[in-house]
């Protein structure tokens, strides 16, 4: 469930009609939804609490929506942070997660990342390979400190889902496998610059089907109790994110509620806590791209070109994964539907959003709205072809605000400078 809803004919955000803030901050910008981000957080906390689980530590994946606003709303609910770079753990700081809620991914984590994070007293360092573990020693250890780890284990299963976003094959670059995770717990926990505190995977993201997430998980309950047997201490067990989130027209994913029962049914009795990475699942139907028709351009062999003001600069995932969001008339119109190639303006083929979708009819200058685009949108943006940086709007009840202003042309400037020699 959402909180975008056509009220009085037009598309609205809450309270606030998209048009609205189309008007004050211009096209394209994306807009968020406080209380649908709200929601799917307590939805799942609340599904997860139900399933049985003591304490579970709910870290939203920063990287989905990295907008401060954004993690603050989801702080503020007592949600932690699952980070992949120093950026991400000093964004989670300034939304007031507390290090303690914070858990830091990665398959290459920098010394001087790995630094930062263990002065700043992180929950766990996932730790996806041996030399990162022996990094993370010497670093903590030049610190006269001793970092808590977790080790990534890859579960090599496969979980469908496009093979761009499919993290938990032995293929993938991501973790170590099961014996190596056991031999890896036990040399860590001889060394002084690191306490091993749990295991962790990840399989994908976008996973509609929960049979690949509980043979994974499954394993990873027989390694946590393979470590215990052998007198190792494991206090946390995290089991990554990668929920699916309905997206118009596509597989269903199982619920919040269907999911967090198999969990509690895999991992009844086991005596750990256990942590999850949600990201796409709290922030995809969280948030929306508004853009507005350029024009309307008509090829005689037929093809109707949508040419908006927003590009896959702005919204890259239909040209990097093939995604497919729901494309809305943000005042719709009455009249047949037909057949429109939406594109943006990019010098690029794949600067196209989708080809051949039946929409309703659009006169130039109309606003749309990309539906789903609140997980994996701004936070991927660039300014490719010189297009300053897509705004962020986070919308509560009937009020919103800027929360990340659209750079100007001399900002966009200012951050380059001349060679000496020029
Ligand atoms: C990307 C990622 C997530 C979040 O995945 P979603 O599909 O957005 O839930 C969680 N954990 C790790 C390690 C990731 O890389």
């Amino acid at each position: 469930m959402n909180h975008f809803e056509l009220r009085e004919g037009e598309l609205a955000c809450e309270g606030v009609p998209l048009s609205r803030i189309a008007e004050a901050v211009g096209t394209p910008v994306y807009v968020y939804s406080t209380a649908t981000l709200e929601r799917h957080y307590t939805v799942l906390r609340d599904a997860l609490l139900a399933a049985g689980l003591k304490d579970p530590l709910i870290a939203f994946a920063v990287k989905a929506n990295s907008n401060v606003a954004v993690l603050r709303t989801l702080a503020d609910l007592g949600a932690g942070a699952d980070v992949v770079s120093e950026g991400e753990i000093r964004r989670a700081l300034a939304a007031g997660v507390p290090p303690e809620r914070i858990v830091f991914s990665g398959v290459g984590k920098t010394e001087a990342e790995i630094a930062f994070a263990v002065e700043t007293g992180v929950a766990e360092i996932n730790v996806e390979s041996e030399p990162e573990l022996h990094l993370v020693n010497r670093v903590a250890q030049g610190l006269g400190r001793r970092a808590v780890v977790a080790i990534r284990v890859n579960p090599d299963v496969s979980a469908g889902g496009h093979a761009k976003i499919a993290t938990g094959k032995a293929e993938n670059k991501f973790g170590v496998s099961f014996s190596e995770a056991e031999r890896l717990y036990a040399n860590a926990a001889n060394m002084a610059g690191v306490r091993p505190a749990g295991v962790a995977c990840h399989i994908g993201s976008q996973i509609t089907d929960l049979a690949p997430m509980e043979a994974a998980f499954a394993k990873m309950r027989g390694l946590v109790e393979r470590l215990k047997r052998e007198g190792l201490p494991v206090e946390r067990l995290d089991l990554g994110g990668g929920l699916g989130v309905p997206y118009f027209n596509q597989p269903e994913p199982p619920s919040p509620a269907d999911y967090a029962a198999m969990i509690g049914r895999v991992m009844a009795g086991l005596d750990v806590q256990l942590a999850f990475e949600p990201g796409r699942v709290i922030a995809a139907n969280a948030g929306v791209l508004l853009a507005r028709v350029n024009h309307i351009h008509e090829r005689p062999e037929g093809r109707r070109f949508l040419v908006l003001d927003a590009a896959m600069n702005d919204l890259l995932r239909p040209a990097m994964y093939d995604a497919y969001h729901d494309i809305r008339p943000v005042r719709p119109r009455v009249g047949e539907a037909a057949p429109y190639d939406v594109v943006g303006p990019v010098c690029e083929t794949g600067d196209t959003f989708t080809r051949d979708r039946d929409l309703p009819p659009f006169e130039p200058g109309d606003l749309v709205a990309f539906m789903s685009a609140g997980a994996y949108g701004a936070a991927m943006a660039s300014e490719y072809n010189s297009r300053p940086l897509v705004p962020e709007v986070l919308v509560k009840g009937d009020r919103f605000a800027v929360v990340r202003p659209r750079p100007t042309y001399e900002d966009m400037l200012a951050r380059e400078q001349a060679p000496p020699w020029q």
